[in-house]
């Protein structure tokens, strides 16, 4: 099975999330709520994906 030979040192470990201090996370916006959510993902404010509703969110407020 694919293992890795060397141990990732802490530096090459972390060394690795830097792009994301220096750039933030991928974002787009909700095509149902407009927020900004990260793509491939329910959105976590309304709970829709691709158009549809699949999550059923809490607390919502607006009618
Ligand atoms: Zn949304």
């Amino acid at each position: 099975m694919g293992l890795p030979k060397k141990k990732l040192s802490t530096t090459r470990r972390d060394r690795r999330w830097v792009r994301y201090k220096l750039r933030g996370v991928a974002l787009v916006e909700c095509s149902h709520c407009h927020k900004m959510i990260r793509p491939h993902r329910i959105c976590p404010f309304c709970g829709y994906y691709e158009g549809t509703e699949v999550l059923k969110v809490k607390e919502e407020k607006e009618e």
